[in-house]
């Protein structure tokens, strides 16, 4: 962001007089990203989770001294700063977009649809760049806020601006257009999403199109029966949708509407020149743990000013202390000096071609950004924990994204809990923890007492339930401060025996209530003196009451009625028997897709923040966030007659080539996939195992397949589901996903 405004000019916008004439180059919101806050001015947006108002002291000790707040309290120690007190912050910054924006009469586009926003935007603005100065919205920036952001990057140099836009609710449109100002527009097509939140589908789309109303142009598929825009259109011929929408179709789908958009603007031989090179975008940054404490950021997007400042207000904000390496695949040039020198890395070195001489860094923060190549690919694995070519990605983002889908089913005032459980169904507890906390989330779920000490270890301070604490770990419990879960008479006595010893009181504790899933749980009988033990002993304080559901994915199930039921009624018990207010909670993640209504104070998420459901209609609004990947190893030929495998289970009938990939049974690909009942996918098709599964490797048919060694390999992405492979094996997703050994390295994407 490069603005070029003094903060009295700003204040004004929001009927407020200044005096500091400082100039203010860029807006802060978030305080971890924030390196010299000098010329920023900070807004305290009050976010699902976190509230802006809560980290106004960390901004100022960051050299921020212009702020825009709701709620001015807290700064009125200090005699330094300059403050404009707004209604609503998250429209103030929307109305300084849009006032930005209005300064600017170059063209605008806007490109919104249910899916491949992004990609579209991304292949828009290749098309165009080189022949005119393109700014883009940053990664998928496409809420109010993102639009906001998206917008302030526009520059005197700008000639051309692509700006993505989303909408989750009726009414996101309007407000967006109004910001946005678009003069041309691109529609990618409308699907299933966020219909929720509308009544029909017409209404979605008349929505939807809102943003092009005024447009000089609009693109779209031609199967969208049009109602609002006037200008000159550009209606494309696609295939008829079929749900779900397949993802190679998809990309030749984004391919056609930024070429037909681009045409406006630059020749149709630039155009035929550069769609060959247009690669899927990789928009978020790989966190990955490296060796000798390092921690490692690939972001393998172009490396241009300002995706290199997101970069490095990313890394400012992984670092956590660590000293800070930025490692380039460019060359160097003034352009990328004068975005380092804002955030002042410890050491930067430059890739660009030849791999140079760089030291063996330990504890540090490595961030490596710029085109992707094999030469940087290599350097990279060598600095991994685990450099076995297979691996599974966590998509952080997604998980946050999901944690809204469901929080947007249940009343805002609702908390959540997240399970963390058994190292958070497979992808690494304390990572996933960590990132929860910082989302904001109130509670962390456990099974048991060491998975809670591990958070602990982990500096994550949020509270913590643990399912199944035995009384052997009680006092493990509170030296650590998590909150046991209370479901038997005997097991209250230990429990409040060991907060004697210790000489606490007060101590935070959960009821497990039997309510029909014949687990753990009190029962009914045993209610009574339940509550007259709570109300005479002061070391104990319970802070919750809750069940759990048996067949919460079955939607109208008379049995899960009578839980609810039942819970409700001893719930109801315990709350009267007690002098204090509890909170009660019995819905999982399912229970919040197919019984939102029993929502209480809580719900208890799991396989659902992995964009895991059985309901599809469901699922479709959820984002994948779990995919596992390999390479391959090697390719042979084999003559009729050969066998493959232990046991020659598989004997060659004709000519056959295979390949071998890195995965085995002992990485939790499963025996059962073996002898072709299960795959995985090379270059977009199905290669289904030949003979048994081995401990480290299988074997896949790539006949007609032109695959090579080093070939991407994916076996749960976009073309097979974690659902899909989990059925073959006759199991379910929660028992695949928690056996992914942890030999293979996981990868998390954030940004
Ligand atoms: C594991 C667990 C959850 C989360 O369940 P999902 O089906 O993964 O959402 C919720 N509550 C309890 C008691 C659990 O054990």
């Amino acid at each position: 962001m490069k603005l070029t405004y003094r903060y009295d000019q700003i204040a004004e916008l929001f009927g407020q007089e200044a005096v500091s004439d400082q100039p203010i180059y860029s807006v802060a919101y978030d305080t971890r990203r924030i390196f010299d806050g000098t010329h920023q001015l900070f807004f305290a947006l009050s976010g699902d989770t976190r509230n802006g108002h809560d980290y106004l002291h960390d901004a100022y000790k960051k050299g921020v001294r212009h702020f825009v707040v709701s709620n001015p309290e807290t700064l009125t120690n200090y005699n330094d700063v300059h403050v404009a007190v707004v209604p609503n912050t998250l429209d103030a910054l929307m109305q300084f977009a849009h006032w930005h924006r209005s300064k600017f009469s170059i063209p605008v586009i806007a490109i919104t649809g249910s899916y491949g926003k992004t990609t579209c935007k991304e292949w828009l603005s290749e098309l165009l760049e080189g022949e005119k100065h393109v700014t883009r919205s940053p990664k998928s920036f496409n809420s109010r806020l993102g639009v906001a952001l998206s917008l302030l990057e526009i520059t005197d140099q700008t000639e051309i601006a692509v700006i993505e836009a989303g909408i989750t609710h009726p009414g996101d449109m309007k407000i967006l257009k109004d910001m946005i100002l678009p003069t041309h527009g691109v529609f990618t097509g409308l699907g299933m999403a966020h219909r929720s939140h509308f009544t029909d589908e017409q209404e979605h789309l008349d929505e939807k199109l809102l943003l092009f109303a005024d447009c000089k142009l609009f693109v779209y598929p031609s199967s969208v029966s049009l109602k609002v825009p006037n200008g000159k259109k550009i209606s494309t011929e696609f295939e008829p949708d079929k749900e779900p929408v397949q993802h190679d179709r998809l990309l030749k789908r984004n391919e056609v509407l930024a070429a037909s958009m681009a045409r406006e603007f630059i020749g149709e031989e630039t155009i035929q020149l550069r769609l060959p090179w247009l690669e899927n975008p990789s928009m978020r940054l790989e966190v990955i743990d490296g060796v000798s404490g390092n921690v490692i950021i690939n972001d393998g997007y172009q490396l241009d000013a300002e995706s290199l400042q997101y970069a490095l207000q990313f890394q400012l904000a992984k670092s956590e202390g660590r000293s800070r390496v930025v490692v380039l695949n460019a060359q160097p040039s003034e352009e990328i000096d004068s975005v380092l020198k804002e955030f002042s890395p410890d050491h930067v070195h430059y890739f660009g071609g030849e791999q140079p001489s760089i030291p063996n860094y330990e504890n540090t923060c490595i961030l490596v950004k710029g085109k992707r190549s094999s030469e940087l690919g290599n350097w990279i694995s060598q600095l991994k924990q685990h450099p076995h070519q297979t691996f599974v990605q966590i998509d952080l983002t997604a998980i946050r994204d999901n944690i809204q889908s469901y929080r947007s089913r249940v009343p805002e005032s609702v908390r959540i809990l997240s399970m963390v459980k058994a190292y958070s169904y497979g992808s690494d507890a304390t990572k996933i923890g960590r990132f929860l906390a910082d989302l904001g989330i109130d509670y962390l779920g456990v099974a048991y007492t060491n998975e809670g000490i591990e958070l602990r270890n982990a500096a994550i301070s949020s509270p913590v339930l643990v399912m199944n604490a035995d009384s052997h770990t009680f006092r493990n419990c509170i030296l650590h401060q998590l909150e046991p879960a209370v479901y038997a008479l005997n097991q209250l006595e230990e429990f409040i025996r060991e907060c004697i010893l210790l000489g606490v009181s007060d101590y935070p504790i959960h009821i497990k209530l039997e309510t029909g899933m014949h687990r753990l749980g009190f029962e009914e009988k045993d209610i009574p003196e339940l509550i007259s033990k709570l109300n005479a002993q002061p070391e104990v304080r319970v802070q919750s009451v809750y069940s759990h559901l048996a067949e919460s994915d079955v939607p109208n199930s008379s049995y899960t009625d009578q839980q609810i039921e039942q819970f409700d009624r001893l719930s109801s018990l315990i709350l009267d028997g007690l002098p204090y207010s509890v909170m009660r909670h019995l819905l999982n993640s399912e229970g919040v897709v197919n019984y939102a209504y029993a929502y209480y104070d809580m719900i208890r998420l799991g396989i659902g923040m992995y964009g895991i459901s059985s309901q599809y209609s469901w699922k479709e609004q959820l984002k994948p966030s779990i995919s596992w990947h390999s390479e391959v190893s090697q390719v042979k030929v084999l003559q009729k007659g050969d066998t493959v495998g232990y046991n020659c289970a598989f004997v060659a009938e004709k000519e056959t080539t295979i390949a071998v990939i890195p995965v085995g049974y002992a990485d939790g690909f499963r025996r059962a996939l073996g002898n072709g009942r299960g795959g995985v996918y090379i270059k977009n098709s199905f290669c289904k195992t030949l003979g048994n599964v081995c401990m480290d490797m299988i074997m896949v048919d790539v006949s007609g397949i032109d695959a090579q060694p080093g070939d991407f390999v994916e076996i749960v992405g976009h073309q097979q589901s974690l659902e899909t492979i989990a059925s073959l094996c006759d199991t379910i997703p929660y028992e695949m996903l928690t056996g992914l050994s942890s030999r293979m390295q996981r990868i998390y994407l954030e940004g």
